[in-house]
């Protein structure tokens, strides 16, 4: 079994459009983190599109938000513009699924969750080193799966030693091993790589590779401005942070 792990798409299709044409080839399943929504100017066709994909999904902080379960006064003023602009172009309905969506699931030896596994609903950001190490507790699978950040990182823990590394992931999984892996921002990376961001997890050969899938920005660019979305938001997607 090979799944795509997808998260913080944030309503660029473009971005996703590039990332299933990658994934189609490469896996057999559909893992998303949440964060579908918010930012971007496509937040129907990307909900569509994952939901009709995803073997599971967690919701994250953007779903909440425009679900009305999480105030606006923790964002940032752009997040905020951009949560009131989602929440009004979703119907009742889309925003009752997202708000609906679990936090944490298991799939097969893996939890999947937005933020921090431990206190999921306070949405913790797991960094810097420390962030992940304290985090292990949190679940009982030999694998954890995160969003949030828009950054690659790899935390790990067994009998040699924690070890952390930022950037591009491929792991190759050892027995005795715990593994924390932030699989990056599909519509909105923050590493300064502007490519869409997503990891393959090849559960028989035991292994996580981070893919990087380029695409065209231009016209999300475009769509962010006609909208009347900030402006920092398309300009954001050039250089991706
Ligand atoms: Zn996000």
């Amino acid at each position: 079994m090979r799944y795509a792990i997808l998260s913080d798409i944030h309503g660029n299709f473009e971005a996703l459009q590039a990332v299933l044409a990658d994934a189609g080839p490469r896996t057999d399943a559909m893992l998303c983190l949440g964060d579908i929504v918010g930012y971007g100017p496509d937040p129907v066709r990307c909900l569509d599109a994952v939901a009709a994909r995803a073997v599971a999904m967690v919701g994250g902080n953007h779903e909440h938000a425009v679900a009305g379960r999480l105030s606006l006064d923790w964002f940032n003023p752009y997040a905020r513009a951009a949560a009131e602009w989602t929440s009004e172009h979703l119907d009742e309905e889309q925003r009752e699924y997202l708000g609906e969506l679990p936090l944490m699931l298991e799939v097969a030896d893996a939890t999947i969750v937005h933020a921090s596994p431990a206190r999921p609903e306070e949405w913790h950001y797991l960094v810097e080193a420390e962030d992940g190490f304290e985090a292990f507790a949190a679940f009982a699978s030999r694998l954890c799966f995160v969003g949030h950040s828009h950054r690659p990182a790899v935390w790990s823990l067994g009998s040699s030693g924690p070890e952390y590394a930022r950037g591009p992931i491929d792991v190759r999984l050892e027995a005795g091993r715990r593994y924390i892996v932030n699989v990056g921002s599909v519509g909105q990376p923050r590493d300064r790589d502007p490519r869409a961001s997503y990891v393959v997890w090849d559960v028989d050969a035991r292994r996580i590779e981070g893919r990087r899938v380029p695409y065209d920005s231009s016209a999300t660019r475009r769509k962010i401005v006609q909208a009347g979305l900030p402006r920092f938001l398309a300009d954001r997607l050039r250089v991706g942070a």
